[in-house]
């Protein structure tokens, strides 16, 4: 567990923006203005279940309002509170400035274990939480647009969609009230996937470039790398599936709730989500890997990248100076404390940090909130004109072929390749593709050029900051 005399996660962010902070040049004032958390808005409400009235507590908090509108998920654990809400409302701040999505940060949670409730009272419980929020706008397409975080999915996007447009009937962008919807109810392809997606091309980005690669003391390429996995719920999931499918890591562990498994040959991840799909979420029992009960323990297992994607706080003064790991790239937000992060760097770990690793959410989160705008699915009118110009070529190249009597033909896989125009999930994956690249680059220059900069996480709050104090600075203040 996370040391006593550590700060808190809320802390812990401030002092990670202190460290950049000290690098620029900004006022006192707009230093100040972008570090603090505007508002944060408390709700207790009640909800009649199972013959009484139960009261939950609810938070939705704005750090940044320099866009709007803001953004962040809403999280359902226990553990949420105003200091986590907030914390997690500064790093969206940060995260959407460092990919470039138009918005401020906001983050919302409510205190409830989902587990404990079935389907029917989580939507009574989500559709009053959502009222509460909605009648004061912070759920709003032009001001405020939640998206999915622990705990919570598309259904819970779906009730809260719904919900808005009970309330406000003759809203035409109503749907773009919330992102992480189903697409049958608004939602865009490749949205599930995206977080997970966002963490494999964030790698991929990385091995890209030898000179970072060898700061971590790894041998390039990501093919054969031996990736440790924390947490297999959406994020986890989906970055430890896309990475041993398409890139040839292999995953040799898995720590969940209940324990850890471990396969030093590497672990079929589609088997083992549907082991724990079918045994209520627990790894134990999972035939042909070794269970081990304490999970946090193998954090500490050597391997070449850690991919913490559960929740904050996890590697921290206690355990950090046994992490091996050499690159951690944290798909949670907040996983490393503050102090944990030094101790890390000191070792000469590189950290690829949560504002960067886990930004595909709200990028893909963006492109849903344009489509719901707009009104019309991603690829509708260009596929087929694609389609039909790439045919023309390929009908032009066997003619040439044919009447020269030149003999070659062009593979059929190929043509099937560039005859298939480019469907909504295609475009997504190529705009989250993008948006990775860019903000890594944007980071690495920083971090490879800026005097004093020792880390990707202070280059990633250095450009953040700089955009944020940008856009604070051309509205007057
Ligand atoms: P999720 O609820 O789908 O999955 C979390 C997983 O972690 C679950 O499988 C849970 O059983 C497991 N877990 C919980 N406590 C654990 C523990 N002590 N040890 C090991 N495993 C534990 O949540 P998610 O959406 O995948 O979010 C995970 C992290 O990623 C959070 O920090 C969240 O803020 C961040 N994140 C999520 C998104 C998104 O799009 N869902 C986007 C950006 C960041």
């Amino acid at each position: 567990m996370q040391h006593a005399a550590e700060p808190s996660f809320r802390e812990s962010v401030d002092l990670m923006f202190n460290r950049a902070a000290r690098l620029m040049d900004l006022s006192p004032g707009l230093e100040q203005k972008i570090r603090v958390c505007n508002s944060t808005y408390t709700v207790r409400f009640g909800v009649r279940l199972r013959g009484k009235i139960e009261t939950f507590t609810g938070y939705r908090s704005v750090h940044s309002e320099h866009m709007e509108p803001v953004k962040g998920g809403i999280r359902y654990a226990l553990s949420v509170n105003q200091d986590e809400v907030e914390a997690l409302a500064a790093l969206m701040t940060y995260k959407c400035a460092l990919v470039e999505t138009p918005f401020g940060g906001s983050k919302g949670g409510l205190c409830i274990d989902p587990r404990q409730w079935d389907e029917h009272e989580l939507e009574q419980i989500t559709r009053r939480f959502a009222y509460e929020l909605i009648k004061r706008d912070l759920i709003h397409p032009a001001q405020n647009v939640p998206a999915p975080d622990m705990g919570t999915g598309e259904r819970e996007m779906a009730w809260i969609a719904d919900q808005y447009a009970r309330m406000n009937t003759t809203d035409i962008n109503a749907k773009a009230c919330v992102t992480g919807k189903p697409p049958h109810a608004g939602g865009i392809q490749g949205r599930v996937e995206a977080t997970g997606r966002g963490v494999q091309f964030a790698l991929r980005e990385f091995f890209r470039h030898p000179e970072d690669v060898a700061k971590a003391g790894l041998a390039e390429g990501l093919e054969g790398k031996r990736v440790i996995v924390q947490g297999l719920g959406n994020v986890g999931y989906h970055a430890a599936k896309f990475l041993s499918e398409e890139d040839g890591c292999k995953i040799i562990a898995v720590i969940e709730r209940d324990g850890a498994v471990l396969d030093p040959k590497g672990l079929d991840i589609e088997a083992l989500r549907q082991w724990m799909t079918k045994n209520g979420g627990l790894l134990a029992g999972y035939p042909g890997a070794r269970h081990v009960p304490d999970g946090a323990a193998v954090l500490e297992e050597p391997c070449d990248i850690l991919i913490p994607a559960a929740l904050e706080g996890v590697i921290h003064l206690g355990n950090a100076g046994r992490i091996k790991a050499p690159l951690i790239i944290e798909a949670a937000n907040g996983p490393i404390t503050f102090g944990a992060d030094a101790i890390l760097r000191e070792k000469g770990c590189v950290i690829i940090p949560d504002m960067y690793a886990n930004a595909g959410g709200v990028t893909v989160s963006y492109f849903e909130w344009v489509k719901n705008l707009s009104h019309i699915r991603f690829g509708r009118m260009q596929r087929r004109a694609e389609e039909a110009r790439s045919r023309l070529l390929v009908e032009e190249l066997e003619r040439l072929s044919a009447d020269q009597h030149l003999g070659w033909t062009l593979s059929p896989d190929f043509k099937q390749k560039f005859l298939t125009g480019s469907d909504e999930l295609a475009l997504v994956r190529s705009g989250l593709d993008d948006t990775m690249r860019t903000a890594y680059q944007a980071m690495r220059e920083v971090w490879h050029n800026r005097e004093g900069v020792e880390d990707l996480r202070v280059a990633a709050y250095i450009v953040s900051i700089s955009r944020v104090a940008a856009t604070y600075r051309s509205k007057g203040l």
